[in-house]
């Protein structure tokens, strides 16, 4: 769910031809390596805040926007929030034992 000061922008034509655009770019598949579902979300790398929301660098720079199926995201989204840093770097996911993706420490490894 978007917070209050984002709400506007991504009710704004502006963010729905630039998320369109994404998925077009990414082909509509969820860019998070080793994924293979259909797209269903665009994802900020550099995560949007109050201060950069008019910031049109961050908030509809292609570099900055990558498309990503809902599981994902959640993923993503989760670890963020723990590391509260910036993410240059996609992490590679690998599947656990029941299908579910899950962010990989390094390509080799399992985070639980
Ligand atoms: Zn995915």
């Amino acid at each position: 769910m978007a917070r209050a000061f984002a709400k506007a922008f991504y009710n704004s034509s502006v963010w729905k031809e630039v998320r369109e655009s994404i998925l077009k770019r990414d082909s509509y598949m969820c860019q998070m390596a080793g994924c293979h579902n259909p797209a269903e979300e665009v994802h900020h790398k550099k995560e949007l805040t109050p201060d950069n929301i008019n910031d049109t660098s961050i908030t509809v720079n292609p570099d900055n926007l990558i498309s990503l199926c809902g599981k994902c995201h959640k993923i993503i989204t989760a670890r963020n929030k723990r590391e509260q840093g910036t993410e240059d770097i996609l992490p590679v996911v690998v599947f656990d034992e029941s299908g579910y993706p899950v962010i990989a420490d390094s390509p080799l490894g399992y985070t639980n």
